[in-house]
């Protein structure tokens, strides 16, 4: 079972990704955690050119390509291996994410982005795709550490970024499930528990 979360900066995935592992450990499934970008060796070097403020004149397109080539590498070396021994993998963040901020957040178009990752990825889609909505401006004051390349982006990129995770998630209902990210952290595990106990194989 394949679970990821997305969203955008800020919005609590990674304290979900904890919670709702530690829960899918207790139902006794294995559980693979993990996220993009920079999930494999080589995924760590491509992070560092994509996130560090030294790359400010990177171009869109090359920015895109260098995301679906973490994304290759990501399925291919650990996604796909773990789904074939029957683990739950949770991934913080996936093709999405590029669709929202390649696609929406950038001048890109979001099917072109699409596409490329779908290619990447040999047509690996989640079974379920979880969206932390949070309005970027509520996001930015849970910020702890120094933001990164991309957090640096104005107010509108941000927006943009949003729209286009929420596009996404209308377009895909039985696929998406949008939960209100500035609620506690509690209510948002509950409710995507509630719905993992209605998809996820006994
Ligand atoms: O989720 P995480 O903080 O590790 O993501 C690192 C940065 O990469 C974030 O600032 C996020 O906005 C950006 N990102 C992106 N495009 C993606 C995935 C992440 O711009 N496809």
């Amino acid at each position: 079972f394949f679970l990821v979360l997305e969203g955008g900066d800020g919005a609590g995935k990674s304290t979900q990704v904890e919670a709702l592992a530690e829960w899918i450990r207790n139902k006794g499934h294995e559980v693979v955690v993990t996220k993009e970008p920079g999930s494999t060796p080589v995924g760590k070097r491509l992070r560092s050119i994509l996130l560090d403020v030294s790359s400010a004149g990177l171009s869109h397109r090359s920015e895109a390509l260098l995301y679906a080539a973490d994304r290759a590498e990501h399925v291919d070396s650990v996604v796909r291996p773990a789904l074939e021994r029957g683990a739950v993998v949770i991934s913080d963040r996936y093709i999405d994410s590029s669709v929202a901020y390649q696609g929406a957040g950038r001048d890109l178009s979001p099917t072109e982005i699409a596409r490329i990752s779908r290619w990447a990825t040999d047509g690996l889609v989640p079974h379920l795709t979880v969206l932390l909505d949070v309005d970027p401006e509520t996001a930015r004051e849970r910020f702890t550490e120094a933001p990164d390349r991309l957090e640096s982006e104005p107010a509108e990129f941000h927006q943009r970024v949003r729209s286009g995770f929420l596009a996404l998630a209308a377009a895909d209902p039985a696929r998406y499930l949008v939960v209100d990210g500035a609620q506690e952290p509690e209510a948002v595990t509950t409710t995507v528990r509630h719905r993992l106990d209605q998809v996820l194989p006994l």
